[in-house]
């Protein structure tokens, strides 16, 4: 067998991979009964070709592959490292542009590494707002990582709720910036249960001129809307869709409906039963028990959780997934909105006031939880799942460890002040930057 065209196929490549990914019959049928895989899959002759090298012909191992002899894998390995890049440089479009948030932000960020490993913090882009279009969800998914309560209303697009959309929108650029354009348009709400999620899109592109990326479950609830939804977000310039893939069944649907091409540019999350793709432990799957689920979030904002249903504004950032914090993510403030000026006033105070990045004197000083203090070889260490740092190597200030937990950040300057003639400040500062290195945490607020 020979390729028709052989440069341009990487489409097939990943559609390859989906199916070995999301499939346990197709891995086996790969494994054991190759012959097999041309009647039970609707593979082009070109697919099988590639399927034949990439399994068969042992002329691809992960690490090694010629790129001469194979350059639709080539092209698809090129593909998912444009999408690793792409997310870099969203995670940096979302710096948001106040100084206060862009430091409170910061210390988030480092307080993830901490929480999450460096490895999974550099996938979570923290954007700074995201929307949700609609209150609950239709979909009910079994894995949901926010648990997304049912789904009771939608944000109609009327002349009033569109007018009041768009001068959001103006608020969002104004006060945020640049950074409001990497905003999602859904969280806990599958996007698709709006019927006018796409003029909410298009209202997004001309004030902040980004067509929003979006993931939905529902692709196949209204296959002729998807279409033309890919189609008018690649008019757009947006890069990147997802669809969420529920089941196997749903996976050979999307494959029968969608050519290869169709579907170069949109992320398939295989959410199937013997799916290779990890499941996260947070939401409904909180407690689950299955060794495949990870403990960690699916939550990527460190910013404002707006519904425009019940026009409210909660100010979030990730968290480990614990019975505290279900749903993988934290809320440090809250509040409603009836207008632009409202919604306004609203993040500037949160801005100004909640985005706590320095210890006041009554602010009880707490290690970060997930983090702990030990001593290894007669070095105290600062030590969390994912990272182990000597404590001299953070602080100056001795016996830190003993204060720790037990006094607030005053009454730590006045015993430095008191046994080591410590200016309060310089304690301070020392807090300060521990605080905003994830480190430690202010009280209540942090
Ligand atoms: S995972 Fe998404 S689509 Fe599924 S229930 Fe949760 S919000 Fe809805």
């Amino acid at each position: 067998m020979t390729l028709s065209s052989s440069s341009h196929q990487w489409p097939l490549v990943k559609r390859l991979f989906e199916l070995w990914n999301g499939d346990s019959s197709f891995r086996n049928a790969v494994e054991h009964d190759f012959d097999s895989l041309g009647k039970t899959y609707p593979l082009c002759t070109d697919s099988l070709t590639l399927a034949k090298q990439l399994w068969q012909d042992n002329s691809f191992t992960k690490h090694h592959y010629s790129r001469k002899t194979f350059p639709q894998l080539h092209q698809f390995m090129q593909h998912q490292q444009e999408l690793i890049t792409l997310r870099s440089q969203i995670r940096e479009d979302c710096t948001p542009l106040p100084a206060n948030f862009k430091k409170w932000r910061h210390c988030q960020i480092n307080r993830c590494d901490w929480q999450f490993g460096p490895e999974k913090n550099n996938t979570i882009i923290h954007m700074p707002i995201c929307f949700e279009l609609s209150q609950g969800c239709s979909v009910g998914c079994r894995f949901c990582g926010l648990s997304a309560p049912k789904l009771s209303s939608v944000f109609d697009y009327t002349p009033a709720t569109s007018r009041l959309w768009k001068e959001i929108l103006q608020v969002c650029r104004d006060i945020l910036g640049k950074s409001s354009s990497r905003a999602s348009l859904y969280w806990a709400t599958d996007p698709f249960d709006n019927p006018d999620y796409e003029r909410f899109c298009l209202d997004f592109h001309s004030i902040l001129d980004i067509f929003p990326q979006t993931t939905t479950a529902l692709a196949l609830a209204d296959i002729d809307r998807t279409r033309n939804f890919f189609r008018l977000s690649q008019e757009k310039g947006c890069e990147l869709n997802r669809l969420s893939v529920h089941s196997v069944a749903d996976l050979l649907t999307l494959h029968n409906n969608f050519s290869a091409e169709e579907l170069a540019r949109v992320e398939l999350v295989l959410q199937s039963k013997g799916s290779l793709q990890k499941k996260v432990g947070a939401g409904r799957l909180l407690n689950s028990n299955d060794k495949s689920v990870e403990k960690t979030t699916i939550s990527c904002a460190t910013g404002f959780l707006v519904n425009m249903v019940e026009k409210s504004v909660r100010l979030i950032s990730p968290w480990p997934a614990n019975a505290d914090h279900p749903s993988g993510y934290k809320t440090y403030d809250h509040g409603q909105f009836t207008n632009a000026v409202d919604f306004s006033s609203l993040l500037q105070q949160m801005i100004s006031t909640t985005m706590q990045h320095s210890f006041s004197s009554q602010d009880p000083v707490l290690l970060t939880p997930g983090i702990r203090c030990l001593t290894r070889e007669n070095t105290t260490l600062l030590s969390s799942a994912h990272r182990e740092v000597p404590l001299s190597q953070v602080s100056d200030l001795p016996r830190l460890r003993d204060l720790i937990g037990s006094h607030n950040a005053g009454e730590i300057a006045l015993h430095y002040l008191e046994t080591e003639g410590m200016e309060p400040v310089l304690t301070f500062m020392t807090l300060n930057s521990l605080l905003c290195s994830g480190i430690l945490q202010a009280g209540v607020q942090q």
